[in-house]
């Protein structure tokens, strides 16, 4: 699955995600992000800006724990 999901993000901006259970880390292309964000519009009725937005958690492909957007300090 995450083959083919470096060869689909050629190009596309990443937003970097984290396991806080094993460390695992990965990219995750900005047009993946904006499908699991589907289900968060629906629920609030409110389309954010995607910076701004709450990130949805994924599952680790590693230890299965919670994938978690990892915000980065350098406004
Ligand atoms: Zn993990």
């Amino acid at each position: 699955m995450l083959k083919e999901l470096d060869e689909l993000s050629i190009g596309q901006k990443f937003y970097d995600y984290e396991c806080k259970s094993c460390g695992f880390t990965k990219g995750i292309p900005e047009f993946l992000i904006e499908e699991f964000m589907q289900d968060s519009i629906f629920e609030t009725g409110a389309i954010a800006p995607l910076e701004e937005a709450i990130m949805p958690k994924l599952i680790c492909p590693n230890c299965r724990a919670k994938f978690e957007y990892k915000k980065t300090d350098n406004h």
